[in-house]
C-alpha cells in the first residue's frame, strides 16, 4: 500500500515538474525562415536576402556576379 502512495506522489511530482519545465521553455521553437543560397561562382553559402541575384543564379559579391556574366 505504501509503495502505491509513493508511486502516486512520484507521478504527481513528475507531472508538476514536467509542466514547470515545459512552461519555462519558449512556447514555440524559433523556426528559421532564412534561406541559404549558393554563390554560382565560388560555391559560398550566403543568406538569400544578402545574396546578389541574377535570374536564377545567386552570387556572394558583385565581382562574382560580373565574372560570371
Ligand atoms: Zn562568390
Amino acid at each position: 500500500m505504501r509503495i502505491l502512495v509513493l508511486i502516486a506522489i512520484g507521478l504527481l511530482l513528475y507531472m508538476i515538474i514536467g509542466r514547470l519545465w515545459r512552461s519555462s521553455r519558449p512556447a514555440s521553437p524559433k523556426i528559421s525562415t532564412e534561406k541559404m543560397v549558393k554563390c554560382k561562382q565560388c560555391g559560398l553559402h550566403i543568406l538569400e536576402q544578402e545574396a546578389l541575384r541574377q535570374g536564377d543564379n545567386y552570387y556572394c559579391s558583385h565581382e562574382h556576379l560580373e565574372a560570371d556574366s
